[in-house]
């Protein structure tokens, strides 16, 4: 810790990565390691989701599961850890709420860690002005969406707060995984093998 670099609070800063983690794969666990190498981040905490406020419509895998599931793939490194808030919360997560509560029990600095995809949508999010002006957004590549579009996407005086990282591309989704699943295709290698087990021992994504 001593290291690290740290605002004038005294606090370093931390980066939080949510996701509905249905299941959590290796393109997130590389996302968060990459961020939190370049970014000289302390910690990463992953934030399962409660019920995704933009995914009502699909059904996703209950809590408890995708909690447990993220805990065992993040278990081996000392820098990740995963946290039930947005679970334990009454009613929809939003973000912005996520990152308030983080910022004000830690007085750290907040990055908030998202795929390529979700920076292209962050319009649609609530409060995305108050999200880049509290936290630092913070994106990396996602085979298919091109981060050229971000300036066209947010307008160009958001845009200029999003910073870019560099993470190795894999095109892995959750989606993918529980297809595969669902038709007795392997998933070794795209999610860590205690995950593998996890989602067998309880049956999930049989379709
Ligand atoms: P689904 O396929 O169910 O939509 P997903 O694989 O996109 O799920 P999420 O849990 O929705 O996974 O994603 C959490 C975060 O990780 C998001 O910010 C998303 O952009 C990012 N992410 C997920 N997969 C990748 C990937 N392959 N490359 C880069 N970022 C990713």
């Amino acid at each position: 810790m001593m290291d690290m670099q740290r605002n004038a609070a005294g606090a370093a800063p931390l980066g939080i990565l949510g996701g509905t983690f249905d299941p959590i794969h290796y393109a997130h666990l590389l996302l968060a390691e990459h961020a939190r190498e370049q970014l000289g981040l302390s910690r990463v905490v992953f934030i399962p989701s409660a019920r995704p406020p933009h995914k009502l419509d699909s059904p996703v895998t209950e809590p408890g599961h995708r909690y447990e599931m993220t805990r065992l793939a993040t278990a081996s490194n000392p820098y990740f850890e995963v946290s039930r808030r947005e679970m334990d919360r009454h009613g929809p997560s939003y973000s912005i709420t996520t990152i308030r509560e983080i910022a004000a029990e830690t007085g750290a600095s907040v990055y908030f860690i998202v795929g390529a995809d979700s920076v292209l949508d962050m319009v649609h999010w609530r409060q995305p002005d108050d999200i880049l002006s509290e936290a630092h957004v913070a994106t990396a590549g996602r085979p298919g969406f091109d981060m050229s579009r971000i300036p066209e996407a947010l307008g160009p005086e958001r845009a200029g707060k999003v910073q870019v990282f560099h993470a190795p591309l894999s095109n892995v989704s959750s989606t993918m995984i529980r297809e595969r699943v669902a038709h007795g295709q392997s998933i070794r290698y795209m999610v860590p093998d205690s995950v593998e087990q996890y989602i067998r021992q309880h049956d999930l994504y049989q379709g």
